[in-house]
């Protein structure tokens, strides 16, 4: 049978790009977003026509625990789940006197808090059949910080450690959890951080790009999709399954300075 894998956040940038290598390794992939699901038609049918063994769609909110809890139950109810993708992540930018409670409360709800419930969710199946793998999308941002992110920096810095306590308490069993840390990776995400930032100096939107990335990024190209998808799909594979609790960079250098 097709291994159930479930990525969270996977209908843009890098959860989509989880999903499409997943999908060529003939996966049975239930995948979540905030678009409706006639937004991401496209998608699907890619996925289908990639050689996915079954795709569901689900429309989900994660800021919302108890649809985090919900949707594993429900997910996992189809199939016992094999690989979960925590990769759900949003921003807010804005000096720390500035930011508002409410952008703090989502930022945490959908970039750490989610994942817990998921994993929390997850847990007692995968223990009973002594196989998964869970994978969190950290970032940089979970290693070192930036201004003006309080919140992204917080609950990044947070899923490592959740990953360190999960691969603990799984660590005899046939179950893996490890983290990937992505620097500038260009999806709708940065995009908006790249227009913003265009904006407010007044330069064009490829220019300032080129600024954001070299202002970090020691390579001064932008990690893509496609080889965070392959870090992932790495991480399921049974080669990989002594790694666990750990904390993967793939940042152009970021962090070696
Ligand atoms: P993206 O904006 O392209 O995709 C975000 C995904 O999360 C989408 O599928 C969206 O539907 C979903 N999402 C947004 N709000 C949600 C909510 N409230 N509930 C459920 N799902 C929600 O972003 P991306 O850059 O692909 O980011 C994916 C992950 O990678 C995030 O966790 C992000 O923090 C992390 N990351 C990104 C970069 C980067 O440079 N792009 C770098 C490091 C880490």
């Amino acid at each position: 049978m097709a291994q159930h894998m479930v990525i969270t956040g996977a209908s843009s940038g890098i959860g989509e790009a989880i999903a499409r290598q997943a999908a060529k390794q003939g996966k049975k992939l239930s995948i979540t977003g905030v678009e409706a699901e006639g937004q991401v038609s496209g998608l699907l049918d890619d996925l289908a026509n990639l050689g996915a063994d079954h795709i569901d769609y689900r429309q989900v909110d994660l800021s919302d625990a108890r649809a985090a809890r919900d949707l594993i139950e429900e997910l996992g109810a189809l199939q016992p789940i094999d690989i979960l993708v925590n990769n759900a992540g949003i921003q807010h930018v804005d000096q720390i006197e500035d930011f508002p409670i409410e952008a703090w409360d989502r930022v945490i709800a959908v970039n750490l808090s989610a994942a817990f419930h998921t994993i929390a969710a997850v847990m007692p199946v995968m223990k009973a059949k002594n196989y998964g793998r869970i994978i969190n999308i950290a970032s940089v941002h979970g290693l070192v910080a930036s201004v003006n992110k309080a919140a992204y920096v917080a609950a990044k810095h947070g899923i490592i450690g959740l990953t360190k306590t999960v691969a603990l308490e799984t660590a005899t069993l046939d179950i893996t959890c490890n983290a990937i840390c992505p620097g500038w990776v260009r999806t709708p995400l940065v995009e908006a951080q790249v227009v913003a930032r265009a904006r407010e100096a007044g330069r064009d939107i490829e220019e300032e790009a080129r600024l954001l990335v070299s202002e970090k990024q020691p390579s001064g190209a932008f990690v893509s999709p496609e080889q965070i998808a392959q870090m992932a799909l790495y991480l399921t594979s049974d080669a990989a399954s002594m790694i666990t609790g750990s904390a993967f960079t793939l940042d152009g250098g970021w962090t070696a300075q």
